[in-house]
């Protein structure tokens, strides 16, 4: 969080950037996990959004998703997507909804990326471990303007503080 803007009525850097990191999770794929992350340079312009799901142009069948362990590997993070979408050294904050994983922490890191926002925890991520060693901020962010979604599964880390 931004401390230097006092302006209470207007949201700071990265409560704008975990607001549109939500609308883009609304648009995945995943029934089960639905991942959005945005990617802002050093002016605070938006990059690009994006979200996980399967490789552009894939239409899975319907059954495809019956399994969740077995499509896992199938599953492109939204990380990933995202880091598609720039160069290294573009991009100095990048927002996702859920604690990037180990595999797209070490990602963003190898993208020179200079500070990260996520919403939900991720257990299993060694995401805290490496922005340790390579000293890039980490930081949850809950307390951003809530988009109503018919998806939203209520109790699942999405409501506001
Ligand atoms: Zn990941």
């Amino acid at each position: 969080m931004t401390e230097t803007d006092a302006r209470p009525t207007r949201l700071t850097i990265p409560q704008y950037a975990m607001a549109l990191a939500h609308v883009a999770s609304l648009r995945s794929e995943d029934p089960f996990r639905k991942v959005g992350a945005v990617a802002f340079d050093f002016d605070n312009r938006v990059i690009g959004t994006a979200y996980n799901g399967l490789a552009p142009g894939f239409n899975a069948a319907t059954e495809f998703w019956d399994d969740r362990d077995d499509r896992r590997k199938f599953m492109i993070h939204a990380e990933v997507n995202l880091c598609s979408l720039f160069t290294r050294g573009n991009v100095k904050l990048v927002a996702c909804t859920t604690k990037p994983c180990t595999s797209c922490m070490q990602m963003l890191c190898a993208y020179g990326v200079k500070e990260i926002y996520y919403r939900d925890e991720y257990a299993e991520s060694e995401a805290d471990a490496i922005a340790g060693l390579y000293s890039i901020p980490l930081i949850q962010l809950r307390d951003y303007p809530l988009i109503v979604s018919p998806f939203d599964v209520p109790d699942e880390g999405q409501s506001p503080p």
